[in-house]
């Protein structure tokens, strides 16, 4: 365990993770601790607590304002084990990978990231502090705030605002909403009293009216699976239409306030500071810090709306992009660093040339801005085109390359963007997402048609034809989704062969907490309440992905 000490006057806010921290804008801790010391808060770090003993939550002492535990980008549980429910013994977060307490055996029990990570904390923490307020976000925390289901378990379980016994849960980027939490503290509110928007509390009572969407209960999902998917129906339709969401778990309920948009000022805050990317331990670097060290974050949100995506839920499907201005002076810090060799490894958001494609409308009712059509709201992607031509000639910027995901139902219309890419910003393969082939799936994923597929390597063949460096396709695959059957797979690798398409990268759906296509999974039906067949035999599956590589 390493802490970050103070001695004598206890720290405003303690923030508490299970891994690493990073002072890098990639990682959510990373910008928590600079907009809350921008604010004047002083801000302690507990980082991996040997969570076996309440007496590591201690180290740093009761925080003056509350703890805020944050859990990384990605749920625990997939963190810790594979799409097959294996567990998994490494951790790209800790130091040198490793997942477990050194000096310790290699079992779950001394896993330095616990499973459900966010409700291990927060009860150790009421253990050793009772009452103080906890806060807890992130994106574990956000997609299981209301019943949801657990792959690892294979069960429904609660909300984890009640299985944490934290008092607030913040939904989605949480910068905002914690540094209002911090000042209504400091101002003597009691935790009980402060209801903000973009966050979640448990209560007693609700009042019911027009303005808020209740959704079926945990009790009515435990009872039957197929209104989880009801639940997300509802939840998603809410979320875009800006009500209030409760939800009864026995006698109490979850209630989420409807989020306030964020703005360009809300990101100067949070990525217009000086990071010095590195761990509390200047000198070691975790694979994810490694990975992340020179890449910068040119936008939030993702207008996909893919069922098996957790960005709906957790960030939205607005953009919300970084002034040009604010990126170039990341990118000239990086030329500062000590490290720096010319590199940089992405420059995007969750779709990378989805910056800069904001849409003005202020309410939306539709899920996806791409799908089933590209919507005619939704930007074009000059404004990412401008941007990589004008970091790529900055001096001392030898390569950009874009790590972040490609939409190439997008690229498709953009073939000039397309080719820069190709000719600037890819190394040998070009990675894109189709993830299936058969349009059947692709509409439960909220994916567009194989045809989109075909048009997008025509266009790609007829560049590369052109170039004097060849680029190869490289895309992810998924096998698994509901919806499938074995002759798609079938007709998957067939159509791929014709295209010739790789088919190495072929990953197994995983149900992860909050998402449609989860709801699906459980209660092995579609949104209009068809039928759908759902594998989850793992032989069956592991059939399918050597079929498929093979
Ligand atoms: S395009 Fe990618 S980031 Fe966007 S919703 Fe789909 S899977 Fe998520
Ligand atoms: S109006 Fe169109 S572009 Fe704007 S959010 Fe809705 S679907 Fe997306």
């Amino acid at each position: 365990m390493t802490v970050k000490c103070k001695i004598n006057t206890p720290f405003d806010i303690i923030i508490v993770l299970p891994y690493l921290f990073s002072d890098h804008p990639s990682f959510p801790e990373g910008i928590l601790k600079k907009v809350l010391e921008k604010e004047g808060f002083s801000v302690g770090i507990l980082e991996t607590p040997f969570w076996q003993k309440k007496e590591s939550f201690a180290a740093l002492g009761r925080p003056r304002l509350c703890f805020a535990i944050v859990t990384g980008p990605v749920d625990s549980i997939l963190l810790n084990y594979t799409s097959l429910r294996k567990r998994r013994n490494e951790d790209l977060y800790q130091e040198g990978g490793r997942a477990f307490f050194s000096g310790y055996p290699p079992s779950i029990g001394y896993k330095i990231r616990p499973d459900r990570t966010t409700l291990v904390f927060a009860n150790r923490i009421r253990e050793a502090f009772g009452d103080v307020p906890i806060i807890i976000g992130g994106m574990e925390a956000s997609m299981r705030r209301f019943a949801h289901y657990d792959f690892q378990q294979d069960a429904i379980r609660r909300s984890i605002l009640l299985d944490s016994r934290a008092d607030i849960l913040v939904v989605g980027m949480g910068e905002r909403q914690m540094i209002k939490i911090a000042r209504r503290l400091n101002e003597g509110t009691s935790i009980k009293d402060i209801v903000l928007p973009g966050t979640a509390r448990a209560v007693n009572a609700i009042t019911s009216g027009i303005d808020i969407e209740e959704i079926p209960s945990h009790e009515d999902i435990l009872q039957n699976r197929k209104k989880l998917l009801d639940a997300q129906v509802a939840l998603e339709r809410a979320l875009r239409h800006g009500k209030k969401i409760a939800q009864r778990h026995a006698n109490r309920f979850i209630v989420e306030e409807p989020a306030e948009k964020y703005n360009d000022s809300d990101l100067a805050l949070a990525y217009d500071q000086d990071y010095s990317r590195s761990h509390l331990r200047p000198g070691i670097y975790s694979p994810a810090l490694r990975m992340n060290l020179f890449s910068i974050t040119s936008h939030r949100g993702c207008g996909g709306g893919c069922s098996f995506c957790s960005i709906y839920c957790h960030q939205g499907k607005g953009i919300l992009s970084r002034s040009g201005d604010s990126i170039l002076r990341e990118l000239h810090a990086l030329l500062r660093h000590p490290e720096w060799k010319g590199s940089v490894s992405d420059i995007g958001g969750p779709t990378a040339e989805m910056y800069g494609t904001n849409c003005a409308k202020e309410t939306c009712r539709r899920q996806s801005c791409l799908f089933p059509d590209r919507c005619s709201n939704f930007g074009n992607p000059e404004a990412y085109l401008e941007l990589l031509r004008v970091c790529r000639n900055i001096k001392g910027v030898k390569k950009i390359f874009i790590g972040s995901g490609l939409r190439y139902d997008l690229l498709l219309h953009f073939p000039e963007l397309l080719e820069e890419i190709m000719v600037h910003h890819a190394g040998k393969y070009l990675r894109i997402a189709p993830e299936h082939t058969e349009d059947s799936v692709l509409g439960l994923m909220g994916k567009p048609p194989f045809e989109a597929l075909e048009s997008f390597v025509q266009i790609f063949n007829s560049i590369n034809k052109r170039l004097k460096r060849k680029v190869e396709l490289a895309p992810y695959l998924m096998i698994g989704h509901p919806g499938e059957s074995r002759e798609d797979i079938v007709s998957m690798k067939a159509k791929l062969r014709a295209l010739n398409i790789k088919t190495t990268d072929v990953q197994v759906f995983t149900p992860s907490p909050g998402t449609l296509s989860t709801a699906m999974y459980c209660g092995e039906c579609s949104s209009s309440s068809s039928p759908v067949p759902v594998v989850k035999d793992v032989k069956e599956l592991m059939r399918r992905k050597r079929f498929l590589i093979g």
